[in-house]
Formats: structure tokens, sequence, C-alpha cells
């Protein structure tokens, strides 16, 4: 089995009947080896910055931001990079930067952080610009976005990097900007916020969590954790419809991508690319070359037929272990 997966690392995610999919890598860990990623992804779906972030001692410089980001870039060139603007807080903290909260997860959090402190993300979108000079492959996220408001904020800043950028000479390039859709309340705000920005990625992991009220890390409610509970299926299946009605391009890049029933659930309700970590590749590109879409869909509508999250498992086993 491993030498069958090791065989197709380098094919595309296709269906049987040749419907594709954009399989892309979750990174952050510097030690991730881009060089031999590059010929197996379409790109980077998730460039988790508070990785670095967390291995400083101190907020890394523009100038090490720059060289960390160009490199992403650089190694992925031409596919995209998506770069996501740093999501601390939570259960992120930075050993310089704590924050003490009774609520962290409903709290002080990825945008709200950074919206608070401009010279943090004015700095860190400087970097990015500055790293994309020439490449043109960068794409911005921005996490834990809850209202319109945050977004107009965020684009407000970047026109002002850019000015300030354009004046020292830079050439830049407006890279495609994108929120992550992982706290309800935007579900009910897609048509809003696809006037806004240029594409949409969802975080499976938060958007469960929120969805569910249950602590993504809480052992004593982990068996109430779950990314197939028939609420959030119905939430994703929103998000795909919405997008296409809306025609703004959608990704998933939490957990659940990364999982072979899981991406061809999301492939089935119509998400074209799906971002998860490395190892996870080849089972997922393995799975999605097994099936046609048509038989992904019909996985999906049993799957929205059921009431509980016990009985999506129990269905997607059955269809996963008929299709070997
Ligand atoms: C998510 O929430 O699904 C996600 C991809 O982001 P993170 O896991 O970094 O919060
Ligand atoms: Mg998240």
């Amino acid at each position: 089995l491993t030498r069958m997966l090791e065989d197709e690392q380098f094919l595309p995610g296709e269906t049987e009947d040749g419907h594709s999919v954009k399989l892309m890598v979750n990174t952050g860990l510097s030690l991730e080896a881009v060089g031999s990623l590059k010929a197996k992804v379409d790109g980077v779906g998730l460039y988790r910055t508070e990785v670095p972030f967390m291995m400083h001692q101190r907020f890394p410089s523009e100038q090490e931001q720059l060289r960390l980001y160009r490199d992403q870039l650089e190694g992925f060139a031409p596919h995209p990079v998506v770069m996501r603007t740093l999501d601390i807080g939570g259960d992120k903290d930075l050993p310089y930067f704590p924050i003490e909260e009774d609520n962290p997860f409903l709290g002080w959090r990825g945008i709200r952080v950074t919206l608070d402190h401009p010279e943090v993300l004015m700095v860190q979108l400087r970097a990015m610009l500055r790293a994309a000079e020439g490449l043109n492959n960068l794409r911005i996220l921005l996490p834990m976005v809850s209202c319109v408001e945050e977004v107009l904020s965020v684009l407000k800043l970047m026109d002002r990097v850019t000015e300030e950028l354009t004046h020292d000479g830079v050439k830049i390039e407006r890279p495609l900007v994108g929120v992550m859709i992982e706290v309800p309340a935007v579900l009910y705000q897609l048509d809003a916020l696809a006037q806004l920005v240029d594409f949409f990625s969802v975080g499976s992991n938060d958007l469960t969590q929120y969805l569910l009220a249950v602590d993504r890390n809480n052992a004593r409610v982990s068996s109430l954790y779950d990314a197939c509970h028939p609420s959030v299926l119905r939430a994703l299946d929103h998000v795909a419809r919405e997008s296409r009605r809306l025609d703004i391009p959608v990704s998933v890049c939490g957990e659940l991508a990364g999982d072979p029933a899981g991406a061809l659930m999301l492939m089935g309700m119509g998400y074209t690319a799906l971002s998860m970590n490395a190892p996870n590749l080849p089972r997922v590109r393995a799975a999605i070359r097994r099936v046609s879409l048509e038989s992904a869909k019909t996985l999906v509508q049993e799957a929205l037929a059921q009431p509980t999250p016990a009985l999506v498992h129990r269905q997607l086993n059955q269809r996963m272990s008929q299709w070997g």
C-alpha cells in the first residue's frame, strides 16, 4: 500500500471521471522540506505565520519576517502561497506576548489582536508584500473574522502599507485577500464579505469548535468535538453552495480536509481546493483518485441525511470500506 501511495505522489488530485481538486499543503515549520513538497502540491493553502513567531524570543523584525516569507513564496512559486496574518490568542500564546483570559477562545484572538496592534499587523503586511516582489504568488488570509468592519479595517491598513512601499520604490502587486470562515457569524454574511475579498478559506477546526460550543482542546468534552456532526456538515455545505452562487473561490484548510472520507465529502459538496498537513496528502490523493465525482456527491447526500455524528461515521465507514 505504501508503495502504491508513493507511486502516486506526483499525480494530480483527479477523480476517475476527470474532476480535479487542488491539493494544497498547510505549512508553518521551516523544517518542512519545501523543495520536495513543491512537486507534489498545487500550492500552500495555509501558511500559519504564528508558528515562526512562536519560535522567536521577541516579535521578529520586518527583515526577519521578509526572509521567512520569501523562502515560502520562492520555494513554492509559481504556485500560490496563502499566508495567514498572525493568529495568536486562543490556545496559541507567544512567550513574549502573554495573553491571560478566562475564555481565550472567545476573547482576544487572531484579527482582533492584530487590529488592536496595527503596528504589528503593518510590519507583517509590509514584510509579506515586500517578500512577494516579482513573484506574484502571495495571497493574504485573515483569521478569526467575525464581522465586516474587521475586513474593512485591514484593507485600509493594507492600502496605507501599499502606499508607503510604493513611495519607497517597491513594486507592489495587490495580492488576493481572503477571510477564514471559522466563526459561525460569518456563515450568514458571506454575501457582504464576498464583496470585499477575493476568496474564502474554511477553518473547519474552529468552525466545529464554535458551532458546537466545544473547546477543541478540552479532554472532558472531546467526545462532543466532531467535524462530522450533522450541523457542521450542513454549515460546510452551505458555505460551498453560497460561494458558488456568489462566484467566489473557496477552499478548506482544517483537519477535515486531510481525512480521506472528509475530503471526499468536501469534494462532493463542491469544494475544489483542499489544504492539509503534508503527511495526509498521499491518502487523500489516493481516495480522490479512486472515486467519481458522482459517488462523492452521493456520499454527501447520505451523510447529510444522518441525524447523529455516530451515524454519519457509520455510513462513511461503510462506503469507504466498500470503495477499498
Ligand atoms: C481551523 O481553524 O480550521 C484552521 C485551519 O486554523 P487553526 O487550526 O490554525 O486555528
Ligand atoms: Mg482556526
